[in-house]
């Protein structure tokens, strides 16, 4: 599975629509301070379901949303969506017989959060579903931020054994036991 493009239109400073084609193995973002380098790994995050507006540097979820600037209004709703690449079939359920899966999510300032796969609504779970084992996902270790790498190193032996579940695609088996068990 690869990341391929990513779609953002009212998204922190990409307020018009904008795709980042990604293309290669390795990709930089560069750019002079405050051009928005960052918002892009925001973005990353809060179409994979992030819900803490703190580990998107703002304060609620509302200020991801383009908030205006001195030539241009604020807009009414966010969205964010990643196109992967997946025929190579990595991906949990159903949505993997897809070579291409893209996931997106819609927010509005009245707060309504929706997620979609290939333009289907779906719930946050199926998002974080798809990607379990696979280490993309809010929590996931495909995103490696500052300071991150000795959080790791310093985390307690419980939240560790997580980051190696992850890695050895453990850990949608751990989810899928616990939803029998609850069924
Ligand atoms: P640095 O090199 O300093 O890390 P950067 O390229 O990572 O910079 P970002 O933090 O991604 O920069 O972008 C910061 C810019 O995004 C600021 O100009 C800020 O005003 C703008 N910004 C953030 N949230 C919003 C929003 N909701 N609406 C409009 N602009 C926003
Ligand atoms: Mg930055």
């Amino acid at each position: 599975m690869r990341l391929k493009q990513i779609r953002l239109s009212g998204f922190k400073s990409f307020v018009d629509n904008t795709a980042i084609e990604v293309v290669g193995q390795l990709v930089g973002i560069v750019g002079p301070n405050g051009c928005g380098k960052s918002n892009v790994i925001d973005a990353v995050r809060w179409v994979l379901g992030e819900s803490s507006a703190k580990q998107l540097r703002g304060e609620s979820m509302a200020d991801v949303i383009f908030n205006g600037s001195l030539k241009r209004k604020p807009v009414s709703r966010a969205s964010v969506e990643l196109v992967f690449d997946n025929t190579l079939k990595s991906l949990s359920g159903l949505w993997n017989t897809y070579d291409e899966v893209a996931i997106k999510r819609v927010i509005s300032r009245q707060g309504e959060s929706s997620y979609l796969i290939n333009n289907q609504q779906v719930r946050r779970k199926d998002i974080t579903d798809l990607f379990l084992g696979t280490g993309v996902g809010s929590k996931g270790y495909a995103v490696i931020e500052q300071g991150m790498i000795s959080r790791i190193i310093e985390s307690r032996p419980e939240d560790m054994r997580l980051f190696i579940e992850e890695a050895a695609g453990v850990s949608k088996y751990r989810e899928r036991r616990k939803e029998t068990v609850m069924r």
